[in-house]
């Protein structure tokens, strides 16, 4: 990482640059208010900070050995950054910001018809960006895919009810990408990208993904240590992107016998993740629960905890959803929870535990 002064010119910021490149390394260029602050991407072992250290315009140069820092509050703030959280500006919809964002929509996008009906009754409701998958993660080959799997056309038809959903109802929508192939069609449609929890380590992914610019939804594997969700988010980063949204969805339940839940609910990674980070976090209840009665009331628990919004699957028949019918609430029902989770905001001061 190398700090540069605070008079530093344009001219020694390039020089510096073009230093780091001759060691095979790329630059990320943080220019806050104060000063700039040049962080090394790659690996930084035989990099002569020393070297760097008397170069013109270089107040400090030092080896940063932890496994992410382009994503951390720190590197921010050297930079002269104050703010606590980076605010993801997607349409009129601001995460991160001072009110919490709700995302609802399907589990998946059965037909047109379905994701307009429910596109209506989760914007009566409040919420503010429609979700539908599209490309759906399933554990069994026998399970409905998706409309996506039927082939490319289907695929991108249910990307233009989306796109149709979204306008009508003026929501910004997310769908789930599962592979690299299918990254740039989706990019064409939607206006946030969902990387979903099983593809949280696919390293390509999230680097092809990133190049898009993007904003990403970023799920946590079911398995991952914090420090690894936050590895990996670096790689978005370091593709200059910083648009990304973590999201805890929860992780496997401990011990022998039935857990109850689908997932558990690490409530306290979000406060954890938001003091390490400047990237707003958000909670899905609804994977983390599998179960539609535990909504209401994990989903008020993920705004105590300072989340900056919830990602919850909606659909206005929920017994006959295709996909995740256990999970699912009914418009109405989310509409009951975004009241009491803007109540709940309102009572903790809308403080973000991050401050
Ligand atoms: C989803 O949001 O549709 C989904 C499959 O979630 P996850 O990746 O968290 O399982
Ligand atoms: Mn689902």
């Amino acid at each position: 990482m190398i700090i540069m002064k605070s008079d530093a010119t344009k001219e020694q910021i390039d020089h510096v640059i073009r230093e780091i490149e001759k060691y095979g390394l790329r630059a990320d260029v943080s220019q806050g208010d104060y000063r700039t602050v040049i962080g090394l991407i790659g690996d930084e072992r035989g990099v002569p900070f020393d070297h760097f250290a008397v170069l013109p315009g270089v107040k400090e140069a030092r080896m940063v050995e932890t496994p992410y820092k382009l994503i951390t509050r720190e590197y921010a703030r050297m930079a002269g950054d104050q703010s606590e959280r980076r605010i993801i500006k997607v349409g009129d919809v601001r995460i991160g910001g001072d009110e919490p964002v709700f995302i609802a929509g399907p589990c998946a996008v059965e037909s047109k018809a379905q994701l307009m009906t429910i596109a209506e009754g989760v914007k009566k409701a409040g919420a503010h960006i429609l979700r539908g998958g599209i490309f759906k993660p399933r554990t069994s080959v026998h399970s409905f895919q998706g409309l996506g799997a039927a082939g490319e056309d289907e695929a991108e038809e249910a990307l233009t009810w989306m796109r149709e959903a979204g306008d009508r109802y003026e929501m910004p929508v997310v769908t789930e990408i599962r592979g690299e192939s299918q990254v740039d069609l989706v990019a064409k449609y939607v206006d946030i990208i969902q990387i979903g929890a099983r593809n949280m380590y696919d390293q390509d992914l999230l680097i092809a993904v990133a190049r898009k610019k993007k904003p990403i939804l970023y799920k946590r594997h079911f398995g991952a240590g914090i420090e690894e969700f936050l590895s990996f988010a670096e790689y978005m980063v370091a593709e200059d992107n910083k648009d990304i949204i973590l999201c805890e969805r929860g992780i496997l339940p401990l011990g022998k016998g039935k857990s109850y839940t689908r997932y558990t609910l690490d409530l306290a990674a979000v406060p954890v993740i938001q003091k390490e980070t400047y990237l707003p976090v958000i909670i899905d209840p609804s994977h983390a629960a599998g179960r539609r009665d535990l909504i209401f009331n994990l989903s008020c628990a993920g705004i105590a905890v300072g989340a900056c919004g919830l990602i919850v699957e909606v659909h206005h028949n929920p017994e006959e959803a295709l996909v995740d019918s256990a999970q699912q609430i009914t418009p109405a029902e989310c509409k009951e929870l975004i009241t009491a989770c803007r109540q709940i905001h309102k009572a903790i001061g809308g403080r973000k535990n991050g401050g």
